[in-house]
């Protein structure tokens, strides 16, 4: 057996360097918790980034997909394929929207959603194609999602890149009617900003957008990629906020794991032809097969309603703990996606002590922690976790 300084220099050696990783070889998962090649335990609160909301290696959906494996692992989408079906039907039946595309990843999903409004903009709005998208989003790494996303640092080394989106302050409708203009098509937006730094929109907001676009013909995209699949405590983000977007695009969570995304749209807004788009491995078996067992699980055990208990009960774990530091200056979160912010750029020794002391966290900005349980957790595992946070951070403090 290898060890993490072995796997370190494999690393370094063959993978292209684009992060900064933390020092240890994760190796196995269960539930709320993941162990490395040392045998050590962690409470993993980045769950693959936002991904692992039924808990890892989450038994039903592990079934299906070898069950899965055994019988079809992938057909292309000149034929009708069962898993594919099954998906559809239990997202449409509990959401908003009417129809699916399925696709591989939160990228893909957007893109996809962006290639569907500006069709849209030619087909029913004179050829319309602009897109409003909010300062501090993250939408995706792929040349669109990068104009798209409203953070300069994103797109700078990559010019020239797509043109065609807005950048407007989040959580300010009035700048959304200041960059509205008759190119405008759609207006696309996370129901809270993941990313870019947990953000969480006053409460008259995404409505009031709804009432702009409604009353312009603009179509509203909500990025639910890290929202949706019961990250806010509801199934769907937006059913937080009394509003049902036309358009919205899912992944991460979606799968229990595994890669797969799709975006979904009211059939006002399925403005597609035959040929407009496609996907070789998008609806395939084997991922839609663990979608669909993951999204079922969600709803039979109640997986999101735990998640605004759970968030409910973090949140006021969080604040006692904050209570004791003055350098803590904020905490916020909605469900069970929470910030942590400092007065200082501590995040790096912050998350190295809480390495040490079993509590995995994401370095979200250099003075803030994103934390993002997986949604299956429990009272006593949330507890364990403040306990190991409150010891990082007094051991990265003294
Ligand atoms: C992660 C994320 C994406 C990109 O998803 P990938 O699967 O990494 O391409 C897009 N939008 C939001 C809101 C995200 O959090």
């Amino acid at each position: 057996m290898a060890t993490t300084e072995q796997w370190k220099e494999l690393e370094s050696k063959y993978y292209m360097f684009l992060v900064r990783r933390q020092p240890m070889v994760l190796e196995r998962g269960e539930g709320a918790r993941v162990w490395d090649v040392d045998g050590k335990e962690y409470l993993d609160f980045t769950s693959g980034w936002a991904v692992n909301n039924v808990g890892h290696c989450n038994e039903v959906v592990a079934d299906a997909i070898a069950e899965q494996a055994r019988t079809l692992l992938q057909t292309s989408n000149q034929f009708y394929s069962i898993p594919q079906l099954k998906m559809a039907e239990i997202l449409v039946e509990n959401s908003c929207l009417d129809k699916i595309f399925i696709c591989n990843s939160g990228a893909e999903a957007n893109e996809g959603a962006i290639k569907l409004a500006k069709k849209y903009g030619k087909k029913n709005k004179d050829g319309a194609f602009g897109i409003i998208t909010a300062l501090n989003s993250f939408h995706g790494r792929t040349m669109m999602n990068v104009s798209a996303t409203g953070q300069p640092h994103y797109q700078e080394l990559f010019e020239p890149i797509p043109t065609g989106f807005t950048h407007v302050p989040y959580n300010d409708l009035e700048a959304i009617k200041s960059a509205t203009d008759e190119n405008t098509v759609a207006v696309m937006l996370e129901p809270v900003q993941g990313e870019g730094g947990v953000n969480i929109p006053d409460p008259d907001y995404l409505p009031g957008v709804r009432d702009w676009c409604d009353q312009n013909n603009i179509l509203l995209i909500f990025d639910e990629v890290q929202t949706g699949l019961g990250r806010l405590g509801t199934l769907f983000g937006y059913q937080n906020f009394e509003v049902e977007p036309d358009i919205i695009t899912l992944a991460k969570g979606l799968g229990g794991g595994v890669p797969i995304g799709a975006f979904m749209a009211k059939d006002s807004a399925c403005a597609f032809d035959p040929g407009d788009h496609g996907s070789t491995f998008g609806g395939n078996p084997l991922t839609c097969a663990a979608a669909h067992a993951s999204t079922k699980y969600i709803l039979d055990n109640n997986v999101s309603e735990n998640a605004a208990k759970m968030g409910e009960y973090l949140g006021e774990g969080l604040r006692k703990i904050q209570a004791n530091h003055e350098f803590i200056t904020d905490v916020r979160g909605m469900g069970l996606l929470w910030a942590v912010e400092f007065d200082s750029d501590i995040t790096p020794d912050v998350i190295a002590a809480c390495n040490e002391s079993g509590l995995l966290m994401n370095p979200m900005r250099p003075n803030t922690v994103r934390l993002m349980p997986v949604l299956t957790i429990t009272e006593a595992e949330i507890d364990e976790a403040l306990e190991r946070l409150e010891e990082g951070i007094r051991n990265a403090t003294s």
